[in-house]
């Protein structure tokens, strides 16, 4: 089936129309109409290849909630009109030790992502979410609840399950005093669901006029990153920093701020190593750790908790022939708090 997209034709051109190719509806199949799809920094980085792994035509997008149009013949959880979603993962082995885990992320013959993976149905690439749909074996499609707005709740796909996902790892909790580095799209999820978990929230940005923002978000305190007598207020104090900061920076800035035993956890990717001082780690024992999304089972329980906590993403709601505009506009740390893709607004232009 030809369906339009947008689509990077190679690492410097902007985004722009362009028809893909969908698979026939399989068995385990579920075809999908796609209403909206979250904007990922990390759609930004593959997209300009600045991770350097990127084959073209590249079609982004992994926080995808759309309509249910079809389902193949084996499908038990999905009917006709069910609102669903799908984030980064659309398959993996199911058989290695960290598929059987639930944690298809860490798929040792590799998972393949909603987009830019190799994809064995067509033996092309998979294609992303900004498109008008998708065709998704239902091993990796998602309940969404009813009671959330549609268009906010697309970036929990992978804003949403990246956050939650080390929060519930690293067991935060009541009364623990977690930082949140960067009020981004991933940052500003992260405040939500740290503050939901009862811990006490501190926000770590460098842009001032974001303060205001990261207390109606839910943070307790609000700390400017750039200036250094702020930041020497919280030595030594931090249970847990989750840092989502998509450029280089001094990690060790807030290491030394950890707790004796205290865990930073990086979701961020800046494109350049990060460079740790191992005296920030000695000191107090410290752990530094990352963390990729979050397996299926995990997704959907982040789904529900959200669900049951009224939690969605603070989004700016745009036509997809701004989309050039808006990756512009991330670069610059001017989003408030994640971009979302009215996909309506795709139609046969070209
Ligand atoms: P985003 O919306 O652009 O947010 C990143 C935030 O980082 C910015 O809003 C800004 O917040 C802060 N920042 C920017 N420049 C900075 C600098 N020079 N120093 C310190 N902070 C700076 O991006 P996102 O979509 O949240 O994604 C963030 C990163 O996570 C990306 O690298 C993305 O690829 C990665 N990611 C990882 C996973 C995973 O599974 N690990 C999943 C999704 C995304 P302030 O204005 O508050 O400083
Ligand atoms: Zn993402």
């Amino acid at each position: 089936m030809k369906i339009l997209s947008y689509a990077a034709q190679n690492a410097t051109a902007p985004l722009a129309p362009f028809k893909i190719d969908r698979r026939d509806l399989g068995a385990e199949d579920v075809q999908i109409q796609i209403l909206y799809c979250g904007v990922c920094h990390s759609d930004l980085h593959t997209v300009r290849n600045e991770w350097q792994g990127t084959t073209y035509p590249c079609v982004p997008g992994h926080e995808i909630i759309g309509r249910v149009t079809k389902v193949g013949a084996n499908v038990k959880k999905f009917k006709e009109n069910d609102i669903v979603g799908v984030g980064c993962l659309v398959d993996s082995c199911h058989s290695c030790e960290n598929c059987k885990d639930d944690l298809e992320q860490f798929c040792t013959k590799g998972p393949i992502f909603t987009y830019n993976s190799p994809d064995k149905h067509t033996g092309g690439l998979t294609y992303g979410g900004y498109s008008n749909s998708i065709v998704v074996d239902e091993a990796f499609v998602l309940h969404i609840p009813n009671n959330l707005d549609l268009a906010a709740t697309a970036p929990l796909l992978c804003a949403g399950i990246t956050t939650y996902s080390p929060l519930r790892h690293n067991k935060v909790t009541e009364g623990q005093k977690v930082g949140i580095v960067g009020l981004g799209g991933l940052g500003h999820m992260g405040v939500k669901l740290a503050k939901a978990f009862g811990a006490h929230v501190v926000v770590f940005t460098t842009s001032p006029n974001k303060v205001k923002d990261a207390l109606r978000l839910g943070a307790d305190e609000v700390v400017n990153s750039k200036n250094a007598g702020e930041m020497k207020k919280h030595l030594n104090s931090f249970h847990f920093i989750l840092d989502t900061v998509a450029v280089q920076h001094d990690i060790n800035a807030y290491l030394v701020l950890l707790k004796r035993d205290g865990t930073l956890t990086q979701v961020g990717v800046p494109p350049e190593p990060l460079s740790v001082h191992v005296g920030s780690l000695i000191f107090g024992r410290r752990n530094f750790s990352g963390s990729l999304i979050g397996g299926i089972k995990e997704t959907q329980e982040m789904l529900d908790f959200c669900g049951q906590h009224n939690i969605t993403s603070d989004i700016e709601l745009i036509p997809i022939q701004k989309i050039n505009e808006a990756y512009d506009r991330l670069v610059k740390s001017d989003v408030k708090y994640r971009f979302v893709i009215d996909m309506a607004t795709l139609k046969e232009v070209v």
